[in-house]
């Protein structure tokens, strides 16, 4: 295979810490006591962090790694405004109550709007453009359904979304793979790591403790309070919130066992020749398409480069590894990007649902907001303020969300039957074109 890494790529190097280095000077002393604990100190963490802090509630987020760490800055940067209301992981279509998934939809589009407000009044500079997405159809079936989901989508979830022909498609995309696909205008793109980085100050500035590079190991119930072991000491809670998401571990067990984390790859090319970035992404709208094992690719902030985004390969494998398998997928959509070297490679973890839908809520006395199903910049920012909000007394409405995590009696928490899925998903959209 040609070299296809640029001389100083450097492997498991997120393109977006260039802007954001995760923050391991963040390490406050641990005390013995606090009202709310937060375990997990991504996105999920910090926006409640923040509304608990500004309500006066004293609040200390844990946090195992650096400030940043997680995937809130390895992600793609992708900012939809609607959550799969369609099938479950497994491919069960999802049996809703009269009007309720036309609800949850409306409120998906509420946390589009809430993190467009607060990019907006918050002064964070992360790069917003509100350029829109498209929704790449993999066979005529899913154009199809695409087309007939449009009213549902454009009434409850406000996506402002056409269909585009195959025959229109390379006025916004230059491939000829995808049989057509949804429009969707409201849809944005940001620089995750300099999103992160807006809601980190603004989470010190409130007043939360931030105490990085201390994991915790164990939690436990001690009269009315929760008593958090953690590789630095004990500390007691009131109130524990896990906002650990596809990085959960074995700290919280009755949790965990209802997530299953999921590694998704990115790639970012070298800066691309003059003009080949335009020609290749003519209205500059961030991308997806309708596999079972998705895609998604953009052009940086700046312009200048591709990044791409999906499943590299299904068993443990290095970066460099991962990106030898994601180059061909990506020439395969651009082939005009063939030759050009890949600068930066990483992975990140997801956390999927059984039915592949967000949730917060409370279990066994713990709050949590887990599960953003690859949607989580602004899924998981809006949960992550609404449970904040509930904590606080400030809540007045309850969210469509807020539901108990489904769980299935052969999974303990450790994900091992992905790598069969993985492929036997696989199989079926080669089955599929
Ligand atoms: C590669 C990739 C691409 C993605 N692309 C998109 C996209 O384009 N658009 C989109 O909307 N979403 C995307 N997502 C999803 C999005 O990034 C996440 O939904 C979001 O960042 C989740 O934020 P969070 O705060 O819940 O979790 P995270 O940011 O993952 O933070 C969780 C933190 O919990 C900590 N933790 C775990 N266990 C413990 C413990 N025991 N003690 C202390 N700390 C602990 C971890 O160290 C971690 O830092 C992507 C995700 C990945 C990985």
């Amino acid at each position: 295979m040609e070299n296809i890494f640029l001389e100083d790529f450097t492997p498991d190097k997120p393109y977006w810490w260039e802007f954001f280095q995760p923050r391991d000077d963040l390490r406050a002393d641990l005390p013995l006591h606090t009202d709310v604990a937060i375990i997990g100190g991504g996105y999920t963490g910090l926006t409640a962090a923040h509304v608990l802090a500004e309500s006066g509630i004293d609040v200390t987020v844990i946090e195992a790694q650096e400030f940043g760490f997680g995937a809130s800055t390895r992600n793609g940067g992708g900012v939809g405004g609607a959550v799969n209301v369609g099938k479950s992981l497994s491919g069960r279509r999802l049996q809703y109550r009269t009007g309720e998934r036309e609800a949850i939809l409306a409120e998906s589009a509420q946390a589009f709007r809430s993190i467009e407000n607060l990019v907006e009044t918050g002064n964070i500079a992360c790069d917003w453009q509100s350029n829109g997405r498209f929704i790449g159809a993999w066979t005529p079936k899913h154009f199809r359904d695409q087309e007939a989901s449009l009213p549902l989508m454009n009434e409850h979830a406000d996506l402002g979304a056409e269909m585009l022909p195959r025959e229109r498609q390379r006025e916004h995309l230059q491939t000829d793979l995808y049989h057509g696909g949804m429009l969707v205008k409201r849809s944005a793109t940001v620089n995750p790591s300099l999103l992160y980085k807006g809601l980190l100050e603004r989470s010190m500035a409130s007043g939360a403790r931030l105490c990085g590079r201390t994991r915790v190991t164990g939690l436990a119930r001690s009269g009315s309070r929760w008593e958090l072991s953690t590789d630095r000491g004990v500390l007691k809670a009131d109130k524990v919130i896990v906002a650990a998401n596809g990085y959960i571990d074995p700290a919280v067990p009755m949790l965990r066992k209802k997530i299953i984390p999921v590694f998704s790859n990115i790639i970012v090319t070298e800066e691309l020749p003059d003009g080949l970035a335009s020609h290749l992404f003519p209205t500059n709208r961030y991308v997806n398409d309708t596999l079972r094992i998705r895609s998604y690719y953009r052009l940086t902030p700046d312009g200048k480069r591709v990044l791409f985004g999906g499943r590299g390969r299904f068993s443990t494998a290095s970066a460099i590894d991962h990106a030898r398998s994601l180059y061909p997928m990506m020439v395969q959509r651009l082939p005009d990007l063939k030759g050009i070297r890949i600068a930066y490679a990483w992975s990140g973890r997801i956390a999927f649902t059984l039915d592949s839908v967000p949730h917060v809520g409370e279990q066994d006395g713990v709050h949590f907001a887990l599960g953003c199903n690859g949607s989580g910049v602004a899924m998981m920012t809006y949960l992550g303020d609404y449970l904040g909000k509930k904590i606080a007394g400030k809540a007045n409405y309850v969210s469509r969300f807020e539901r108990p995590l489904p769980g299935h009696p052969l999974y303990g928490g450790n994900p091992w039957f992905l790598p069969l899925i993985g492929r036997y998903f696989q199989f079926l959209d080669r089955l599929g074109r």
